[in-house]
């Protein structure tokens, strides 16, 4: 996202090497065909072997040159020659190969060579003299010219290939020879320009860092105590919380050099290659002391070399090489090594061992007053009214990560653009949201009448199982405009203030909302649509978590049922138990599932006329706020809790 300092070489092969091939082939044709010329110079003809032989008979050659491949026939000056002693029975062929012999513009006859016992005996009867042809250039110089030469030329050629090949996957200068080197030059960047101001909701983080700082600053205050400084600190969080921009924000607070690489910088095709990078930039990195390495997603090298099949040479090489120099470099000549890694449970045992990245720092998604921090953050790059109110917000996005955040602002202020409008406002901000959440309106989605019906009740439905329970959060918003991600309506809720647990009867109550969709469906149309597949889904995913991370279950009580995976990622469960108790696990989570579907159920009976009434002011309306909702709600006391 941030690699400016990348290389960025294009993918099309460089226009030289094609010209140097092209160059290196015609210049060894020529040679070969040079040499082949100067074999054989002069004019001369092919003539058949039975009429060359006759021709030797008759007199009519001088001298005769032996090839491998061919008889070549000098013959005598033109002067009239005596009729050949022997009998030819060809007569014609004798004409022809005298008018040939007479023709003097030709100086030499040339035949295909057949093997002939007779040869020699003819060319001895015929007094003709003979010879086969001495090489007389120097052996040492045809060897260059046919050899050498085009070794040359092609090893040439390859080299240019290598080296723009090695410069094209991410390397520095690359001269000729210089194949495999990189120059991690290319990665400096002497002031990143962000400081911790920047980086906001991540005060723990900051902390840990500041001191890293400190010690850049002043190395003597710890040195005269004994403490060593950290070698390195691993920024470990969920992608987009920040922990590049951290990186950068010491590298700026220290006002040292920041050598900044990704990890998938050192990985490459070429076995060495990653490893003789780990050595430059440790070797350049020590010349520029003090300064700071940062290896932004290392878990791409330093994934756990262990049970793996096959394994990867060069990833292993490179690790190595990492691991070494990690053990090499005096920490107190201030050079500390950041990484940041959303696969933490990836990495190596040996990187994360004391003396290496033996601190870790973790980056989390920010909590309500962080994610306030960091739109404060953002907003002071756009213009914004100044009645929003960025606390609403904040209780908006719970589960927003920073990157988050600041689309959202983004996105807000592309819609005041879009709006003309001079500044920002709340309800651009909000909208925003929910293009992040939900996608884009799309105004243009013609539903039938009836669908917008059922569309209505199924929103309703949530809404009303979401007021008539105790423990959910109050509506914010109920639209049955159609959105961009496949929503055809939904109920926007907004917690009051935020939780970091969750009770039983909140997750109960919550796939309650869930089945509500569904149940109005049931009740009021006697139908089933596919427009519950997304409340089904959530509800199954939280049943789940209750049987088989939570102990929530009657059944299994607190045994762990499943554990969590890359947990900073997508938290995928991975599932602990046989297959037999996966059934019954199953069972369990239907059972919850069921029993909440007939609470909804329950609810909707009970509340059959505010459903209709609410859901009638929706279709005529397609948005409405939850005052308006709570407005209608509040005309009947059923036991209804107040919500605001
Ligand atoms: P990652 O954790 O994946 O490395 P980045 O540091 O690249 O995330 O964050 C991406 C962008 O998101 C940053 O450039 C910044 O604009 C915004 N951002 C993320 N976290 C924060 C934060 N804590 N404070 C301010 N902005 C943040
Ligand atoms: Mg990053
Ligand atoms: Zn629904």
């Amino acid at each position: 996202m941030n690699d400016k300092n990348k290389n960025n070489m294009g993918p099309k092969m460089p226009p030289n090497i094609l010209y140097y091939l092209a160059v290196a082939i015609l210049v060894t044709m020529l040679i070969n065909s040079l040499l082949s010329f100067m074999n054989s110079s002069g004019t001369s003809k092919e003539i058949k072997y039975n009429e060359f032989i006759q021709m030797v008979q008759e007199g009519k050659i001088d001298t005769v040159e032996i090839q491998s491949d061919r008889l070549i026939g000098y013959p005598k000056a033109a002067e009239p020659t005596e009729p050949a002693p022997t009998q030819d029975p060809l007569a014609s062929m004798f004409d022809q190969s005298k008018a040939a012999a007479a023709d003097p513009k030709l100086d030499k006859f040339y035949t295909g060579y057949i093997y002939d016992e007779k040869l020699l005996e003819t060319l001895n009867a015929s007094g003709v003299a003979y010879s086969t042809p001495v090489n007389d250039r120097n052996p040492i110089v045809d060897l260059f010219l046919t050899w050498i030469l085009p070794i040359l030329l092609i090893y040439g050629a390859s080299m240019i290939l290598l080296n723009s090949l090695s410069k094209r996957m991410g390397g520095g200068k690359g001269g000729f020879m210089s194949f495999g080197q990189s120059n991690a030059k290319v990665y400096v960047e002497k002031k990143t320009g962000i400081t911790f101001d920047d980086v906001a909701g991540q005060e723990e983080a900051k902390e840990s860092l500041m001191e890293i700082v400190d010690f850049l600053h002043n190395p003597e205050k710890y040195m005269d105590i004994g403490a060593k400084q950290p070698k390195g600190a691993l920024l470990v969080g969920p992608p987009g919380t920040g922990k590049t921009l951290l990186a950068k924000a010491v590298a700026g607070e220290a006002n040292v050099a920041f050598f900044s690489l990704s990890g998938s910088d050192f990985v490459e095709m070429f076995v060495g290659v990653g490893a003789s990078r780990v050595r430059d930039l440790f070797k350049q990195a020590n010349q520029m002391a003090p300064c700071i390495i940062f290896i932004d997603e290392i878990d791409a090298i330093g994934k756990s070399r262990d049970g793996q099949i096959g394994g990867n040479d060069e990833r292993e090489q490179t690790l190595n090489q990492l691991l070494s120099e990690m053990d090499g470099f005096d920490s107190s000549k201030g050079v500390v090594i950041l990484a940041a890694t959303n696969r933490p449970e990836i990495l190596d045992r040996a990187l994360l061992r004391p003396g290496r990245f033996d601190r870790r720092i973790i980056v989390e998604r920010p909590d309500l007053k962080g994610r306030e921090d960091i739109l404060k953050v953002h907003v002071k790059k756009v213009k914004m009214s100044t009645k929003v109110d960025l606390k609403k917000i904040a209780l908006a996005t719970s589960g927003a990560a920073g990157a988050d955040l600041a689309n959202i602002v983004n996105e807000a202020a592309l819609r005041a653009v879009r709006m003309s409008r001079m500044e920002v406002s709340q309800e651009d901000m909000m909208e925003a949201v929910e293009v992040i959440v939900a996608g884009k309106e799309k105004k243009d989605r013609i539903m039938t009448e009836k669908e917008k019906r059922i569309v209505a009740f199924h929103e309703v439905g949530h809404a009303l199982a979401s007021a008539r329970q105790k423990n959910t959060q109050p509506v914010q918003k109920i639209t049955i405009v159609p959105r961009t991600m496949g929503a055809l309506g939904y109920v926007m809720q907004m917690p009051e203030e935020e939780h970091y647990l969750m009770t039983k009867d909140e997750m109960l109550d919550e796939i309650t909302v869930n089945m509500a969709g569904r149940a109005a469906e049931e009740i009021v149309f006697s139908l089933q649509t596919t427009g519950a597949a997304n409340d089904i889904s959530n509800a199954t995913k939280m049943a789940r978590n209750m049987v088989a991370l939570y102990g929530m279950s009657d059944k299994f009580g607190m045994m762990a049922l499943s554990s969590i995976e890359n947990q900073y990622l997508d938290g995928r469960q991975v599932s602990q138990v046989s297959s037999v108790t996966e059934a019954d696990i199953d069972k369990a989570v239907n059972e919850i599932i069921d029993g909440c579907y007939k609470k909804a159920k329950g609810i909707l009976e009970a509340n059959r006329t505010e459903l209709a009434e609410i859901a009638e002011f929706l279709i005529q309306k397609e948005t409405i706020t939850g005052e308006e909702f709570m407005e209608i709600l509040a005309k009947y006391p059923n036991e209804a809790k107040p919500l605001f």
